[in-house]
């Protein structure tokens, strides 16, 4: 079967990211005391909240519209590098989404790779330097490598949470090239990029979504 995402399906899947945020508060906090300053999971919680507030609004428009209007809510109301990166993260989305207005197995690509641009432009960063990209590089190059091999959508939707696992993971033993853990004498090494792991729970529940849902 082929999915087909509307934007008040992609709100659907953001109220469920936002309680899986949400729960992961004390565990990120604490691997973001270690490694950064402690505050990345109070910044993009409550850019979720935010979004949250706005949802039935949301979902009544065009899905390039409100990835502009999410992209704008995250970026003029959440702190420190996750508010900018994220919300230019979405606002590029829009711009690769106009004239779509559903997401299918191509076009979520789409998205997801102009956010990925998008984030590393803005941070002036690349995969390999422990940060929020790694898991969004790992996820997508796993997609593009199962919709190349042929698998099925449901194939494609797992490729993209084991690979942004992957990514996640694979900070453990990065050392940090930018942000706050590349100012620690062992550059984080040893303890994953709680950017890397904030990123994968989004991708995981995307990919849950999708196969729950809309497959
Ligand atoms: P800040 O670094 O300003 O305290 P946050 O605490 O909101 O920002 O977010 C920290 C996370 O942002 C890091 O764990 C990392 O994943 C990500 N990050 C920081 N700097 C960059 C960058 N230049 N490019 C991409 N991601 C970054
Ligand atoms: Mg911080």
């Amino acid at each position: 079967m082929a999915f087909k995402l509307t934007a008040a399906d992609y709100v659907e899947y953001l109220e469920i990211t936002a309680v899986e945020i949400e729960k992961s508060g004390d565990y990120v906090t604490a691997l973001d005391a270690k490694t950064g300053d402690g505050d990345h999971w109070v910044n993009l919680n409550s850019g979720f909240q935010k979004v949250m507030s706005i949802k039935e609004e949301l979902k009544t428009m065009e899905l390039s519209s409100m990835l502009r209007k999410i992209g704008m809510t995250l970026m003029s109301g959440i702190g420190g590098s996750s508010g900018v990166l994220y919300g230019s993260g979405y606002i590029a989305a829009s711009k690769a989404l106009k004239d779509v207005d559903v997401l299918d197995i191509e076009s979520l690509y789409t998205m997801l790779k102009a956010e990925l641009d998008a984030i590393m432009d803005r941070g002036k960063a690349q995969p390999g330097w422990k940060t929020m990209i790694d898991s969004l590089y790992e996820g997508l190059e796993s997609y593009k490598k199962a919709v190349d091999e042929g698998e099925d959508e449901k194939g494609v939707m797992e490729a993209l949470k084991l690979g942004a696992q992957q990514g996640r993971d694979h900070t453990k033993e990065m050392e940090a090239v930018k942000g706050r853990a590349s100012y620690q004498t062992n550059k984080g090494v040893g303890e994953l990029d709680p950017g890397a792991v904030t990123m994968c729970i989004q991708l995981e529940c995307l990919s849950d979504y999708v196969i729950n849902k809309a497959l």
